[in-house]
């Protein structure tokens, strides 16, 4: 891949490259403007013949974005697009099976190319379409939220829901490339962005303190969606993201920091019948599991207060309502990554730092909920 981008100057000073340890590598480019110019790398990465691209989004992106919208299908040589319904409850079986009939009834074939213009209902969802078309089709990511740009397009797990659970139909499964076109985020909503933010201050924490304390000097800033500083917190995210899935692709060992704040997050989101925000749930996740690494004498309250304070100051909430211990005892128990009825919590050692804990005490963990109850 390298070789080929190497003629291609424009696009490979943006590239941050993914070395999954299954093999198959694949460049994430970032930068404004990428989209309008995406035909050059297409042919660089000599995906697809012209006529056999699709372009996948939901209808929200559609409208909110139509003129980048219009401006890929051209890049794509004119190619059709299939609009999903937009919302997670649409992530499912049936959404999909309505995507593989448009594509069988227009006689896509194996060398075909999705590319997927969406947030990550959508780039789960087309990423598995993509997985399992005709036993596997390339698939390009051009990311629309923040949330997509530094965690669901990287890493390559792909998924639909199940009435039974989440993500609980999908596989592995690496795009060609992902692009980071930072004009399509004018239009995202101010609680998406944060949403992402969630995730993009997790990095910090989890293991780069420099990039913890960037994200402390540069809140205005953020918060503002300035250029360089969105284009250095999506590079940096992609690049610790993309480190860790290098290391274990699968979930054998480390990948497993990812999920800091997630599994007290998760709790919360189950106790809200899913109707709250993934990245909200994991930065009052992240709250509680700082208190409980502080009850536990891991870090001192100065680290906890550092981390209180940086949520504080991009506005997350404080406090949760409806989550009582005990309940929340119960939820995260039903969280897939509990490892046998063996809970595992990943938490700080430092700021940049954290480590997997078992047989913490019942008690303790229902304690540490007091860090977000009102
Ligand atoms: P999303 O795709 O639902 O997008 C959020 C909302 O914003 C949607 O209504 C969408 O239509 C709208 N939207 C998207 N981009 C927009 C834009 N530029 N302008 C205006 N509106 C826009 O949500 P998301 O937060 O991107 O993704 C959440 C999904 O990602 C979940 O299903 C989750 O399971 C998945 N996920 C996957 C991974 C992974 O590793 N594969 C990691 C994290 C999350
Ligand atoms: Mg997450």
């Amino acid at each position: 891949i390298s070789a080929v981008l190497r003629g291609l100057k424009f696009w490979d000073s943006r590239a941050v490259y993914v070395e999954p340890s299954g093999g198959s590598h694949y460049p994430i480019f970032i930068g404004h403007k990428l989209i309008p110019q995406i035909s050059s790398m297409l042919a660089g990465l000599r995906l697809a013949p012209k006529d056999s691209f699709l372009v996948c989004t939901d209808t929200t992106i559609a409208k909110a974005q139509s003129r980048n919208l219009g401006m890929l299908r051209h890049e794509a040589g004119n190619c059709p697009a299939f609009k999903f319904r937009a919302g997670e409850i649409y992530k499912n079986l049936s959404s999909l099976n309505q995507l593989y009939t448009f594509m069988l009834r227009r006689r896509y074939s194996r060398k075909s190319c999705l590319l997927q213009l969406s947030g990550g209902v959508v780039g789960d969802m087309a990423g598995f379409a993509a997985a399992t078309y005709q036993r596997g089709i390339d698939f390009v990511q051009i990311p629309t939220t923040l949330l997509s740009m530094v965690d669901s397009s990287v890493g390559g797990k792909v998924a639909v829901n199940h009435s039974e659970g989440k993500n609980m139909i999908g596989a592995f499964y690496q795009p060609k490339a992902v692009v980071c076109d930072l004009d399509v985020l004018a239009t995202l909503p101010d609680s998406e962005y944060l949403a992402g933010l969630a995730e993009v201050v997790k990095y910090g924490v989890i293991y780069d303190e420099k990039f913890f304390a960037f994200l402390e000097q540069n809140v205005q800033k953020i918060l503002a969606r300035d250029s360089e500083a969105l284009a250095h917190i999506i590079r940096r995210s992609c690049e610790i993201k993309a480190e860790v899935v290098g290391i274990d692709e699968k979930e054998q060992g480390l990948r497993a920091i990812l999920n800091y704040g997630h599994t007290f997050g998760h709790a919360i989101e189950n106790l809200h019948h899913y109707e709250f925000s993934h990245g909200i749930g994991v930065s009052l996740g992240m709250r509680v599991a700082a208190r409980l690494a502080r009850n536990l004498g891991m870090i001192s309250p100065e680290i906890e207060n550092r981390q209180t304070a940086l949520l504080d100051a991009y506005g997350f909430p404080k406090t949760v309502d409806g989550v009582q211990p005990d309940a929340a005892w119960d939820a995260m128990g039903v969280d897939k990554k509990v490892e046998k009825n063996k809970r595992v919590y990943i938490l700080p050692t430092k700021i940049g730092e954290v480590k997997k804990v078992a047989n913490v005490e019942e008690s303790l963990v229902k304690e540490a909920w007091k860090a977000v109850l009102p």
